[in-house]
């Protein structure tokens, strides 16, 4: 049994990942700003002796003792990282040195939760890790983007200067339930939208592609990669392949919705990424790792859940 702090632990994946590893035996210490998180996504865990729930801000010190960390504190949806960039770019760099010290303090291991962001607007199609990306350093989505490849330095720093253990994944779009209702991600949105009859917003002509993994199946990565013997760093892809037009995920959502929303134009947002579908051939050897939930299944636990969310009147 292993104490293990989770950062952003009552977000959406950081939720998952606590129930997961306290299934595992484990004690978790969530440690969370409810900046998007929210207490009602941990609440089922509260009674679990081994579950510890603190309200911290990553981006100043935090003393605890613990053997591993996974360090997911960061708003993940463009309207939430962008309402107050400076503190998103505080929370990955400042929060990713008070980790690191953390870690290199106690000699534990820690866990990066990176991005495909990092890859920009890519290039290079799919994109494997080797890839350095095509990023805008000034836009509305730097922030975030450089934030996170700062945090990504930090980590490389840290195991060259004090040879620490580190452990780098770049996550892929993932979707679930406990994604936030408001958060502006496409598929809560189309859910939400498609559930209430409203119209659904697709933004350009929704000819741009996103590969979209189900959270399970991310989680199960995640604890894998943490097993793994100190030579494997990263970074490594966590996402599945499997590569849809945002037209056709609208679509899909209608579908497995039985909902008469319509169809709804909005303009295409600044930086929006044309294509993206990580290579996950890294994964597949390092980790023997790669999804086993196809869309349709995770669409429809996902509409399950909001639709309970909506009839309980949450959101
Ligand atoms: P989320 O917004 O649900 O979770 C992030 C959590 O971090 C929230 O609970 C939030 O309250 C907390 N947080 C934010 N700033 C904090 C701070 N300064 N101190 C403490 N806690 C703070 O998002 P998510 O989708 O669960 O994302 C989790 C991590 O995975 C993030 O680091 C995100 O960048 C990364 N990621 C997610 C995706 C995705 O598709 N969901 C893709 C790539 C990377
Ligand atoms: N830190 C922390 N918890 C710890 C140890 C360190 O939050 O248990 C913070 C510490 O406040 C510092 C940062 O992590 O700002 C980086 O620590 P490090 O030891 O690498 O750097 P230094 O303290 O020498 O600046
Ligand atoms: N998108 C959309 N309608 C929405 C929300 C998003 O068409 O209501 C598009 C968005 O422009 C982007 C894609 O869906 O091309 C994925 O958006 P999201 O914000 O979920 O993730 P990211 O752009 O960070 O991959």
């Amino acid at each position: 049994m292993k104490r293990i702090l989770i950062t952003g632990g009552a977000g959406f994946i950081g939720s998952h990942l606590c129930e997961r590893l306290l299934d595992q035996g484990h004690e978790v210490l969530c440690v969370d700003n409810f900046y998007t998180g929210a207490r009602r996504n941990v609440a089922h865990l509260l009674e679990n002796p081994n579950f510890e729930l603190m309200r911290h801000d990553v981006t100043f010190p935090l003393f605890v003792e613990v053997d591993e960390i996974y360090n997911l504190a960061c708003p993940a949806s463009p309207i939430h990282y962008q309402y107050d960039p400076v503190q998103t770019t505080k929370t990955s760099v400042h929060g990713a040195i008070n980790m690191l010290g953390l870690a290199k303090r106690r000699r534990a291991k820690i866990f990066q939760a990176s991005t495909s962001e990092v890859y920009g607007d890519p290039t290079v199609h799919p994109q494997p890790e080797e890839y350095w990306g095509n990023v805008n350093p000034i836009g509305f989505r730097s922030c975030y983007d450089e934030g996170k490849r700062c945090a990504e330095t930090l980590f490389f720093d840290y195991r060259r200067q004090h040879n620490l253990r580190i452990k780098v994944a770049r996550i892929f779009n993932t979707y679930g339930p406990r994604m936030h209702p408001n958060d502006g991600r496409v598929v809560s949105n189309f859910v939400v939208q498609a559930l209430k009859g409203e119209p659904i917003t697709l933004y350009g002509e929704g000819m741009q592609t996103r590969s979209f993994c189900y959270v399970d199946d991310l989680v199960e990565g995640f604890i894998r990669f943490m097993a793994t013997g100190d030579e494997v760093t990263g970074p490594i892809n966590l996402g599945n392949p499997g590569e849809f037009t945002i037209r056709a995920l609208a679509e899909k959502v209608v579908e497995l919705t039985g909902s008469k929303s319509q169809i709804e134009y909005r303009p295409l947002p600044q930086d929006d990424p044309q294509q993206r579908q990580p290579d996950i051939a890294k994964a597949k050897a390092v980790l023997d790792w790669e999804p086993t939930i196809q869309l349709e299944a995770g669409l429809k636990k996902t509409v399950a859940y909001f639709d309970a969310l909506l009839k309980s009147g949450a959101a």
